[in-house]
């Protein structure tokens, strides 16, 4: 009988070994492998015709739930066209993505643009459109019959941001462009930027001093969002501050109803990392609740077009590697190399708390409804 001894101490050790597996609290930080398991939301992608289904397969492989945007193309009926595709793929991917809409500047010397624009917007806000782009043509081509250049402060829009403000609907902005627009391509900071300036020298504001400047259209936002303390104000790419954590906060702290999206502009703050790791990951602390995650994804983007990914396979994988980089960046504390800044830098580390607020918690809150369940 004696042989049964060990048998009965190995299955005592055995229990207690379980026993102390399960009452280990939950690690502080999340790991490089929880990035499947963990639902994340990627608030900012642009989905606009059959072949970029490819993205909404990858977001299912890596766990992700999308907001697809549509933006003003200088017509309501390309708007529309936008609202009935993401309506398309809600029905075929039931749950994986939700859509925000926008509204057209092409018809404002009209003198029904407001009727016409409030319309509009009732009708997408019928659809299921959860908040609204207001895009950068308004203070970077839109005029007025005076050839005065029109940004988001004019008065003509105060009708309709205090509408959307009434129905809490969120506005997305992406007014202005990245500061690195207005310096010469061999200042700029970062090389997807460089990239952008190159290949849209319409959008290169160093070349075009006749434009209002990268100041004027930080001011007019925060004339805007002076005027309308309710309204629901995401500013889309680091609302254009994403140079500064330091700019960022400022604004952040003046507007209690304005939150950021990370989309595009990740690569700025990983260039800050380069130099001031500390600086930005108290920032990510500090301001938990007011950072969406977000990436801008989208077939014309430039890593995309430059690197010429054209077979599904390719843009899937494209896709997994960028949403899996800032995932390691923002949770591990490796040393890191990516392809838009020159240089190492370390990742953030940030406590899973916040990494929860970051994917998911804040896209929830700032923009209801953004995941059905
Ligand atoms: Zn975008």
């Amino acid at each position: 009988m004696n042989f049964l001894r060990p048998v009965a101490f190995f299955r005592l050790f055995g229990l207690l070994l379980l026993f102390s597996a399960c009452a280990q609290p939950e690690s502080e930080y999340y790991a490089l492998e929880d990035f499947e398991g963990l639902k994340k939301i990627d608030a900012h992608v642009h989905l606009r015709k059959d072949a970029d289904t490819v993205f909404i397969q990858q977001a299912i492989a890596d766990n992700f739930y999308l907001l697809t945007i549509g933006i003003d193309p200088g017509g309501s009926a390309g708007i529309e066209e936008q609202e009935d595709f993401a309506l398309r793929m809600m029905e075929r991917f039931p749950g994986r993505l939700t859509f925000a809409s926008a509204f057209t500047v092409s018809n404002w010397n009209e003198e029904n643009w407001q009727e016409e624009t409030l319309r509009h917007l009732q009708q997408s806000i019928d659809k299921g459109a959860l908040g609204i782009k207001v895009w950068k043509n308004i203070g970077m081509t839109l005029k007025d019959k005076d050839d005065k250049f029109v940004l988001i402060d004019h008065p003509k829009f105060d009708t309709v941001l205090d509408f959307l403000a009434k129905k809490h609907i969120p506005i997305i902005a992406h007014l202005g462009e990245h500061r690195n627009s207005w310096l010469p391509l061999e200042e700029m900071t970062v090389k997807g930027n460089r990239d952008y300036a190159r290949d849209h020298p319409q959008y290169h504001m160093y070349l075009h001093p006749e434009y209002p400047s990268y100041w004027r259209h930080i001011e007019a936002k925060s004339q805007m969002l002076k005027k309308h303390p309710d309204l629901v104000f995401i500013g889309a790419h680091l609302a254009q501050l994403e140079w500064s954590v330091d700019e960022l906060a400022k604004r952040l702290d003046s507007f209690p109803n304005m939150a950021v999206d990370l989309a595009e502009r990740i690569s700025h703050l990983q260039y800050q990392t380069l130099t001031q790791r500390d600086k930005v990951r108290d920032f990510f602390i500090k301001y938990q609740d007011r950072l969406i995650y977000a990436t801008d994804l989208r077939a014309s983007a430039s890593d995309i077009v430059q690197a010429n990914l054209t077979t599904p396979e390719e843009v899937k994988n494209h896709t997994h590697n960028v949403w899996f980089r800032h995932w390691k960046f923002l949770v591990t504390d490796e040393t890191m190399q990516v392809p838009k800044v020159s240089g190492e830098f370390q990742g953030l580390k940030l406590p899973r708390k916040v990494v929860d607020k970051i994917y998911w918690d804040n896209a929830r809150k700032w923009i209801p409804g953004i995941v059905k369940e």
